[in-house]
């Protein structure tokens, strides 16, 4: 099976490569269409999140940010994410761990993937299935519908959990 076993963070420590140009234009050109300015804070955050190897929380970033002597507040660190969100370089996904937020899938190195969420010990599990992605196109030509994006996620027990629970 094409499971890639994934935990919550530990973030990466190890500095990944800064945030393609192409991405940093694309977050210039949203930011422009609402008005905004790209301010040290944002460039700050938006260089911080490539740095970060798979899922993370908002306060994952506000404990890097503290430990490196950054002064970033929360809401700044919620707003920036919305507008990565918006711009389609973060995605956004709620799991019974809470809200996570990881690269986008059409970024460079981030494949698309799906998840599977323990709802015991809050353990992620990434996995693609080609089959699970062709039959999402088949449903969305049966309704006309041209898909933009998606997320499946399957909730439920891994295997740890379920020995655990087992030996008591
Ligand atoms: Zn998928
Ligand atoms: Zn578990
Ligand atoms: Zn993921």
């Amino acid at each position: 099976m094409p499971l890639k076993a994934k935990m919550h963070p530990p973030l990466a420590v190890s500095l990944k490569v800064p945030p393609a140009g192409e991405e940093n234009a694309q977050f210039r050109a949203l930011l422009r269409r609402e008005g905004l300015r790209m301010t040290p804070e944002r460039s700050i955050i938006l260089e911080e999140i490539f740095k970060v190897e798979g899922h993370f929380q908002p306060d994952d970033l506000l404990v890097r940010f503290r430990t490196n002597g950054v002064r970033i507040s929360r809401a700044t660190i919620y707003r920036t994410l919305d507008l990565l969100v918006s711009c389609g370089l973060v995605r956004r996904e709620i799991f019974t761990g809470g809200v996570h937020y990881e690269r986008a899938h059409d970024v460079e190195g981030h494949a698309h993937h799906d998840h599977l969420v323990c709802i015991s010990c809050s353990a992620i599990f990434e996995f693609h299935n080609s089959e699970i992605e062709r039959l999402q196109e088949v449903v969305c030509r049966e309704f006309d519908f041209e898909p933009h994006s998606h997320s499946h996620q399957i909730s439920g027990l891994c295997a740890g959990c379920r020995q655990r629970a087992a030996a008591v």
